[in-house]
């Protein structure tokens, strides 16, 4: 048993008996970490406010091998994102990312890469402009740095450099000019590729642009970008569908963000 100290965010938090918690901790050294807060429900309790979600800090515990959950030591409160807190819709897109974290990453396994992302995305949520735009930021960065990253620019069955083309519409029998991006394969299909997935979602060349124009921005660039009704909803129905793939989830968080917003 060995003392550790970690930064860390709060990314889920379950009751156990009256006054303990179970906590669920992303760190960039051990990454997911589940660890029980004893009496942090009491009043006495002098971890009681630091522990609520979403908050960041550092992290002190008794680290175990191989045990499935942790002794907190102490945790020491570095920001509680409070403009985020405030504010009903970007409380509910932070408890979202802090879920999409909680589905895919692995206890014990650490990327560094997706602490920064979570820990920076709640800095800049407390004044995005367009949240919805951010979360779809947040959701292609995030599948970059967990290994899930879709490809944008060349056919996934043929490697052919894709631009837009007119694609058939099986729903209407029409077609239409735009990009088919498969799910299943993990990316955008060419012209000549894409009845390989009947399933493939045809979305406009501007969103697929807007997309790869998402996955490189820095947070302090996302306010001048602008994006129509459209590429909202097809960005949405894209990055849902491809996120619904890989964690083999129902999002809660997802659902009520869809039901509420
Ligand atoms: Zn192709």
């Amino acid at each position: 048993m060995a003392a550790q100290k970690t930064q860390a965010i709060v990314i889920r938090t379950f009751p156990l008996q009256e006054f303990h918690k179970i906590i669920t901790f992303y760190t960039p050294d051990f990454g997911k970490i589940k660890a029980v807060a004893y009496g942090v429900k009491s009043p006495k309790s002098r971890l009681g406010g630091s522990l609520e979600l979403l908050n960041y800090g550092t992290l002190l515990f008794q680290h175990r091998e191989n045990r499935e959950l942790q002794n907190i030591t102490d945790f020491n409160l570095l920001d509680g994102f409070d403009a985020m807190r405030s504010d009903f819709t970007r409380i509910t897109y932070g408890c979202y990312f802090a879920e999409l974290v909680d589905s895919i990453a692995s206890e014990g396994v650490s990327n560094p890469e997706i602490f920064d992302l979570l820990r920076t995305t709640y800095q800049f949520l407390e004044h995005a402009d367009d949240v919805p735009l951010l979360a779809r930021g947040f959701e292609i960065k995030f599948l970059d740095c967990a290994g899930y990253g879709p490809e944008l620019s060349r056919c996934v069955h043929c490697s052919s450099t894709v631009k837009g083309t007119f694609v058939d519409e099986k729903s209407e029998s029409t077609r239409k000019f735009g990009v088919a991006f498969s799910v299943r394969y993990g990316g955008v299909l060419c012209g000549d590729c894409e009845n390989r997935d009947g399933a493939a979602f045809t979305i406009a060349p501007g969103s697929c642009e807007l997309l790869k124009m998402l996955r490189k921005s820095e947070w302090d660039r996302f306010n001048r970008i602008r994006a129509s009704t459209r590429n909202h909803k097809e960005l949405k129905g894209v990055l849902g569908s491809f996120i619904e793939y890989h964690t083999e989830r129902n999002l809660k968080s997802l659902r009520f963000i869809e039901s509420v917003l």
